[in-house]
């Protein structure tokens, strides 16, 4: 008999294992993927007890599936929360954060350097669900509290704005959330909770595209909602939280499933009804993402550093996002908020605007130019004509771009390489004739 060591695992012991064990029917080492839609009931009482909620069981794969669960309780886990559950993508789970938590007439305070799609969703929820929205500069203090109204219910910002680069001071807005009794969400999309957990900052819930550094190869899109199990649902102003479910036979899930009430009525209510779930096979790239999460955050972090240094002394570049520079404004902040690094993901001004930073974009052989970030290969694009082309002029500058705004995420090639690229793409962007066409790359 092995006794259970009650040793607390390091994050990367804990990014290989937690939430699994080998299969107890076949010794599988790898996690199973149950490609299976639903499950046999042992016999009518314990379907009737899963159905009621008064036990923990599978049912049907739109609500839970155990390769899935494996992903959520990794995540859950490694962000430090209670538990975590997984959506078809990003944006569907932040849609059922909100719609778990918000009434028609509730009012949400956003960072306006939001990632644009998040931007875009809230606008349009917001209009259709009938909830007041306050988009707010992150990077103000006074700005998030003054925005702050009786029917406020929900803060939402990123550890780390798109394409500005905004590093969030995550436990000055959770104290302005917890000061009227709200939550803080916080997307860590962007630094995975290797580089950051912000509930251990003070947010309550954590939401992830795991579309981008989680799977990490380009090759899924799915999305996790962390809660750390320590709001006070019941503190009288989420009776949609707290109040018997008309949704689920009168079942109060706060009072019911105590720290784990929004994630049971995350699961059981809005996974259930807007029905966005992950697939099992995305589930388990993801798995394989997360074991190797340390490793790749490493290596992105010191490639992302490199070629901001080389943009950063290169004539046709005006500027350099990167708030892992030592001269960055968001310097203090990173060192508080990640300390292992400000990701892999920034932005750089061109010298010229927009066509020069067409012109860069298209000379480009490494990097590819698609909408997409956080994958193993380099990425790069221009977001006024394609991320955040929904966005006004002034939401554009409210969210820090430019004409000659590109950004890039950094990938695991080599550094030299990388740079070598860049190098052809802003003598292009200059104006100047591009010699030197590689070989090894079509
Ligand atoms: C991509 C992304 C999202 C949306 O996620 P999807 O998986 O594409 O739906 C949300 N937030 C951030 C920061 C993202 O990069």
């Amino acid at each position: 008999m092995t006794e259970i060591d009650p040793r607390a695992f390091g994050f990367d012991t804990r990014a290989v294992h937690a939430g699994q064990r080998p299969d107890p029917y076949t010794g599988a080492r790898a996690v199973p993927i149950f490609q299976t839609t639903s499950y046999v009931f042992e016999d009518a009482e314990s379907a009737a007890a899963y159905f009621n909620l008064q036990e923990y069981g599978n049912t049907y794969t739109r609500i839970m599936n155990p390769t899935v669960a494996t992903f959520e309780e990794r995540v859950g886990n490694l962000e430090g929360g209670a538990g975590g559950v997984a959506f078809a993508s990003g944006l569907a789970a932040q849609a059922a954060a909100f719609f778990t938590m918000l009434v028609p007439g509730d009012h949400v305070v956003a960072s306006s350097a939001l990632y644009g799609g998040s931007v875009t969703q809230l606008k349009h929820l917001s209009r259709k669900l009938s909830l007041e929205l306050t988009f707010v500069d992150p990077d103000s203090i006074d700005a998030w509290k003054d925005a702050l109204r009786e029917n406020t219910k929900l803060l939402y910002g990123e550890t780390i704005g798109n394409p500005g680069g905004n590093v969030l001071d995550i436990q000055a807005v959770a104290d302005v959330a917890h000061g009227i009794g709200a939550p803080l969400m916080i997307d860590n999309t962007f630094a995975t909770p290797y580089l950051c957990r912000p509930i251990e900052f003070g947010a309550d819930i954590v939401v992830h595209s795991a579309t981008k550094f989680i799977g990490g190869h380009g090759t899924s899109i799915g999305g996790v909602v962390v809660e750390g199990g320590t709001f006070d649902w019941s503190n009288g102003r989420y009776p949609i939280v707290s109040d018997p479910s008309l949704a689920y036979h009168g079942l109060a899930f706060h009072d019911t499933f105590g720290m784990y009430g929004y994630l049971m009525k995350l699961r059981a209510e809005s996974l259930r009804d807007l029905g966005g779930c992950l697939s099992p096979f995305n589930a388990f790239l993801f798995l394989l993402g997360l074991e190797t999460l340390p490793l790749r955050m490493d290596r992105h972090v010191e490639n992302a550093l490199g070629v901001a240094r080389f943009l950063q002394q290169h004539p046709a570049v005006e500027r350099v996002r990167y708030p892992g520079l030592p001269d960055s404004p968001y310097a203090p902040l990173v060192a508080k908020y990640l300390p292992k690094g400000a990701g892999a993901v920034f932005a750089f001004d061109l010298a010229g605007g927009r066509e020069a930073g067409q012109r860069f974009i298209q000379s480009l052989q490494l990097w590819s130019h698609l909408a997409n970030v956080g994958d193993a290969k380099s990425l790069v694009i221009h977001p006024a004509s394609t991320t955040h082309r929904q966005l006004n002029d002034d939401e554009l500058a409210a969210a820090g771009i430019s004409a000659g705004t590109i950004r890039l995420s950094v990938g695991l090639e080599t550094l030299d390489d990388l740079v070598w690229d860049l190098e052809r793409g802003l003598a292009a962007a200059a104006g100047s004739r591009v010699n030197g066409v590689a070989e090894v790359v079509a």
